[in-house]
């Protein structure tokens, strides 16, 4: 850890699966960290690109393992995305998401024929051959691509898993097609957080396991931001990394110590 006193920020947008929980049980420290964060008086925003759920969901899974968090202080790709659909007059989409979330957007018309948007989210054992296929004519035909998260595995209690964004990138190479990204390291994502909290990205520090998106988009809105070495973080991943975090902790527990 670097013997520096940073400045006191305002807020912290915290990571949520592999920061403060991994595979199903909280981080060491993880609970106590919020507790503390917040008798700090620090604002708080949870920033999770899980998109199998909806806030509320992740709200009660949250709160079922201990932690003091409220449901408007999660932000997920899934309600960014909601936004970004409630900006666009007039459209039609076809989900390829958990049922869940797709209730979730029933103010959206759906059109499974000939949409302006494919969304692609947490569609688990779903993305089968016929709905990639489907998803892929759509796109030929004029429909533009929608990435809720592009991450490519995450970890269960069970073991890895395919995430969607393995999934996104197979209907990208196949449509010629770049995908808009709703969950981080999108600047779309980070702006609403940033928005909610009316703070400025100098006062705001991110919080986070995995660098290609808690550490890019920290770097791309110019914030601070510190890499905890629990569920996602590899080793090697510092040796060249594609972004630079302000610090690298142990844990999330460590930030204590820091601010
Ligand atoms: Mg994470």
């Amino acid at each position: 850890m670097q013997k520096i006193s940073p400045t006191r920020p305002k807020a912290f947008l915290i990571d949520l699966d592999g920061t403060l929980y991994f595979k199903g049980e909280p981080c060491p420290g993880a609970i106590e960290t919020v507790n503390y964060l917040r008798q700090e008086k620090y604002q708080l925003r949870f920033l999770t690109n899980t998109t199998a759920k909806t806030p509320k969901m992740l709200h009660e899974q949250m709160q079922a393992l201990g932690f003091d968090i409220y449901e408007d202080e999660i932000f997920n790709a899934t309600y960014a995305c909601l936004q970004y659909l409630r900006a666009q007059p007039e459209i039609s989409c076809h989900f390829m998401v958990d049922d869940a979330v797709k209730a979730f957007f029933k103010e959206i018309s759906v059109d499974d024929d000939a949409p302006d948007f494919v969304v692609v989210g947490d569609y688990g054992e779903r993305f089968d051959f016929h709905a990639l296929n489907h998803a892929f004519r759509l796109l030929m035909n004029g429909a533009e691509l929608i990435a809720l998260q592009k991450g490519l595995y995450w970890f269960s209690s069970e073991g890895m898993f395919l995430d969607c964004g393995a999934f996104v990138t197979l209907l990208e190479a196949a449509a010629g097609k770049t995908a808009k990204v709703m969950g981080k390291p999108s600047e779309t994502f980070f702006k609403l957080a940033l928005e909610s909290l009316q703070l400025s990205p100098s006062e705001v520090i991110v919080v986070g396991d995995d660098i290609t998106s808690d550490i890019v988009g920290a770097q791309t809105m110019e914030m601070q931001s510190i890499l905890v070495k629990t569920g996602k973080f590899k080793s090697d991943q510092l040796e060249a990394p594609v972004a630079e975090p302000t610090w690298v902790l142990k844990d999330v527990s460590e930030l204590a110590q820091l601010f």
